[in-house]
């Protein structure tokens, strides 16, 4: 054991030696050479710490780690990805990609110069975002809003300035763990508010939260579920009961709708998805969401609702920690504009994904079978939004299982993830499949390359 392991460590290059390699050279061209020095260190540095450690045989080649971590800090490996999941909204693939225009006009503000707190008719100082404000009042009937960096943080700020030191009324069933980190009570405490929990998981009415209001109440606060659905025995209060019972006891209704969903969702053949609109128009005083969910914008909290409450929560210290950046803003404006338009289903990728028809899907699956040959064979998938929106509502699609003679399922999902152009997979009883419905429109010929060169021909 010991022999087998001084032997191993003689036989660790030095420094100078794995300079002079011909693959590190090339994959470091152009860098600075105490960089790569450094890089080519810290992973004999590792190598030895794994010898030395018991895991003796499984030892990664080094020249390759050493290739991927200069790839990484060169950034030689490609950023896109192929999204064959069939999950809309992926979170794990950047959630919504943005329309053509949005990632134009956000490249555009983010090499430039841009008006963003400057009135050019006036010449005078202008608000931050005030382009994007319009847009949303237009869309939504909203008197007031305000961006900040997520979903996250926008409820962060409305209750730290709307309801510290007071109490938050929350339905036990609405007090839920949205994915990564965004649990409401956590969110609540930390803003400074009281979580006043009331009602069941299953069932809470509109005099639970009658009865828990008091002196000291700020707020009602309504979270969209999100990521799971209670079926069954359950029971929920109309937005317009809440309404009219926060108005009656002088309390704010807060709402955190999620995904930002600015369309119909029922056309498409699926259940309903609450709206911006729908929320100010019940008279909700504040509404939150995401930008980067159905909205299909890039990242961002949307804070929506009367005037003079978003104005108190534009006040808060928190705003300015919390705030959107230009490109942001950028992108956001560019979206929306796609729904003025009536173009979204077009134009913004989340959109057009949800409308393309089965029947198209299946035509493109059949075009991607037909240049792959035998290795791929046309199949009925089902797809789904993701991102926290519509649970457990299917959308008809198609793709096409892919396999590859010597190759298992997940050997060939990993040559797919690793390729030039890696494309992510969906594994569905052991197949190993393309749904044809994430594949956005430009990367069609994109994927059929990157099957040939994992399938090897
Ligand atoms: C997704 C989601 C959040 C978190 O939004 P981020 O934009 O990821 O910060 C919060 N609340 C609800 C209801 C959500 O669906």
């Amino acid at each position: 054991m010991t022999e087998q392991r001084d032997r191993l460590l003689r036989g660790l290059p030095a420094v100078h030696v794995m300079m002079d390699d011909e693959r590190i050279q090339r994959a470091s061209a152009g860098a600075n050479p105490a960089i790569v020095r450094d890089v080519i260190r810290e992973c004999l540095d590792a190598a030895r710490a794994r010898i030395l450690s018991d895991s003796l045989d499984q030892q990664p080649a080094l020249v390759e780690q050493i290739i991927h971590q200069l790839d990484l800090l060169l950034g030689s490996r490609p950023t896109s990805v192929i999204n064959g999941t069939g999950v809309i909204v992926q979170t794990n693939l950047g959630r919504a990609p943005v329309s053509a225009s949005a990632a134009q006009e956000m490249a555009k503000a983010a090499a430039s110069y841009v008006a963003l707190e400057t009135d050019l008719e006036s010449g005078q100082r202008g608000g931050r975002g005030h382009e994007v404000e319009a847009l949303l009042r237009a869309l939504t009937g909203a008197e007031r809003a305000l961006v900040v960096n997520n979903n996250a943080a926008a409820v962060m700020l409305v209750l730290a300035s709307l309801s510290a030191g007071r109490g938050v009324i929350v339905s036990r069933g609405e007090a839920v763990e949205i994915g990564g980190g965004f649990r409401v009570p956590d969110v609540l405490r930390q803003s400074g508010a009281r979580l006043v929990e009331v009602g069941t998981t299953n069932r809470t009415y509109a005099r639970d939260y009658s009865e828990a209001i008091d002196d000291d109440t700020a707020a009602i606060l309504r979270v969209h579920a999100s990521n799971f659905e209670i079926i069954g025995f359950t029971a929920r209060p109309e937005l317009d009961d809440l309404v009219a019972l926060c108005r009656e006891r002088n309390v704010l209704l807060i709402e955190d709708v999620g995904s930002g969903c600015l369309l119909d969702t029922r056309p498409f053949g699926l259940a309903h998805e609450p709206t911006l609109g729908e929320s100010i128009r019940a008279g909700v005083d504040i509404v939150c969401a995401s930008g980067d969910k159905l909205l299909g914008g890039p990242q961002a909290g949307i804070i929506l609702g009367r005037a003079a409450v978003v104005d108190q929560v534009a006040r808060h210290p928190l705003a300015r920690a919390l705030r959107a950046d230009k490109t942001c803003l950028a992108g956001l404006a560019a979206t929306l504009r796609h729904y003025i338009r009536d173009e979204a289903t077009d134009e913004i990728p989340v959109w057009w994904a949800i409308s393309r028809t089965p029947e198209w899907l299946e035509r493109r699956a059949r075009r991607w079978s037909q240049a792959l040959g035998d290795c791929a064979e046309v199949v009925r998938t089902d797809a789904v939004v993701g991102g926290g929106s519509l649970p457990g509502k299917l959308l008809p699609s198609f793709g096409i299982a892919i396999s590859a003679g010597s190759l298992n399922v997940q050997q060939l999902a990993q040559r797919l993830r690793i390729g030039d152009q890696p494309v992510v997979p969906r594994v569905v009883d052991e197949r190993l499949i393309i749904d044809a419905r994430t594949v956005l429109a430009d990367q069609e010929e994109a994927l059929i390359d990157a099957l040939r060169a994992a399938l090897t021909i």
